[in-house]
């Protein structure tokens, strides 16, 4: 059968090869990291650095088709896999989301309306975007953020100096601070044959910069549910792109602001899980095996919650719990901030 390698092996990986084995395929991990989440469950792990050009080659020699499950795989790697098997999704989407910058002007090219934005390098042009955006606003490293990490919000100039200090002399974006009522994402999907589907959008809930909560479905006008998915589906075909994505939006009074997207399956789309028929994992699999996407309409109400840190104490209960699935990742070491597991709570029609 078909192997398909995957770089990283988080929970995102973890599950990514459980759909995988489901449709026949065998999984084949790679991760630097010593006892990677995915490795329970994938067929294969190569446990090696992304700088080590072996271990890659020997990886790419025993699958038909590499993807990942984050975006910041070092260009050398992937310059090394590229001419050997097909990456999906291809590297444009890879270079243009490892950069927020990059992404920003990728999105705001498209006509889609973004934060407004500028480059900041020294405390020079951090001066100059504050005079032009105005406080308050963001100013986060272009590179490697995530769960609100390499951020500092600037409520009025004093805080200027300090912001730029987090940044540690790392290029940096200012954005503008987007007054949004809510958040919402859409988990979108596009097939090697250029079709697109989409989940319905979620609208989701962050505590400390960390994503709590998604409920579908999301609060959102019939006209901004269809600008939510056709903005998507934009964003997809401009890329000529090949399997999930997460995009991640602000509802505001203007219409729908585009945050940021992820080339890969997302946290807000594992309600789908238990939502839909076919999952987003399934459906990545799907589309970087060049199989038609799945049908994933959604057949019930959901909240998934994450589970976070010492969330991890509420299991047994949860476990009691009717109409609750229960999704750990099986790390064992239990760390403030870290994501351990999530809960689906299906809420079906007429209970
Ligand atoms: P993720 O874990 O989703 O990858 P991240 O670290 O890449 O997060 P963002 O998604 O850019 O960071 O920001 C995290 C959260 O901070 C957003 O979900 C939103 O709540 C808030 N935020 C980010 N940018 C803005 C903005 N320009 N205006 C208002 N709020 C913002
Ligand atoms: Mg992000
Ligand atoms: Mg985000």
């Amino acid at each position: 059968g078909a192997v398909i390698g995957i770089l990283g092996g988080g929970q995102l990986g973890r599950m990514l090869s459980v759909a995988a084995s489901r449709l026949g395929f065998a999984a084949h991990i790679y991760e630097p990291g010593a006892n990677p989440p995915a490795g329970q469950v994938a067929a294969q792990v190569t446990t090696a650095g992304y700088d080590d050009a072996a271990a890659l080659t020997a990886f790419a020699e025993t699958v038909d088709v590499i993807t990942y499950e984050f975006e910041n795989i070092p260009t050398s790697a992937l310059d090394l896999l590229e001419p050997l098997r097909p990456i999906r999704p291809g590297r444009t989407a890879l270079k243009v989301s490892q950069d927020r910058l990059v992404e920003k002007a990728f999105l705001s090219d498209l006509g889609l309306k973004t934060a407004p934005f500028a480059a900041v390098d020294d405390a020079v042009d951090l001066a100059e975007a504050l005079a032009e955006i105005g406080a308050p606003a963001i100013l986060k490293t272009r590179r490697f953020g995530y769960d609100g990490k390499g951020q500092a919000r600037i409520m009025a100039p004093e805080d200027a100096e300090q912001a730029l200090a987090d940044m540690a002399g790392a290029p940096a974006l200012l954005e503008g601070f987007v007054d949004f009522s809510h958040e919402v994402s859409v988990i979108a999907a596009r097939g090697a044959d250029g079709s697109v589907a989409c989940f319905d959008p979620g609208e989701n809930v962050h505590r400390d910069g960390i994503l709590r909560t998604t409920t579908v479905p999301a609060r959102l006008t019939p006209a901004q549910r269809s600008d939510a998915v056709l903005l998507s589906a934009n964003i997809l075909n401009a890329l000529n792109y090949v399997g999930v994505m997460g995009v991640e939006l602000f509802v505001t009074p203007a219409g729908l602001v585009v945050n940021e997207i992820a080339p890969r399956v997302h946290n807000t789309g594992h309600w789908t899980q238990n939502g839909c028929a076919i999952d987003q994992f399934e459906q990545h699999i799907r589309a970087v095996a060049g199989w038609p996407l799945g049908d994933g309409r959604r057949h019930a109400d959901a909240v998934m919650e994450n589970l976070i840190g010492d969330d991890m104490d509420r299991v047994p209960e949860l476990a009691r719990q009717p109409d609750t699935a229960l999704h750990l990742y099986g790390k064992t070491e239990v760390k403030p901030g870290r994501k351990m597991g999530h809960v689906n709570r299906v809420i079906r029609p007429g209970r």
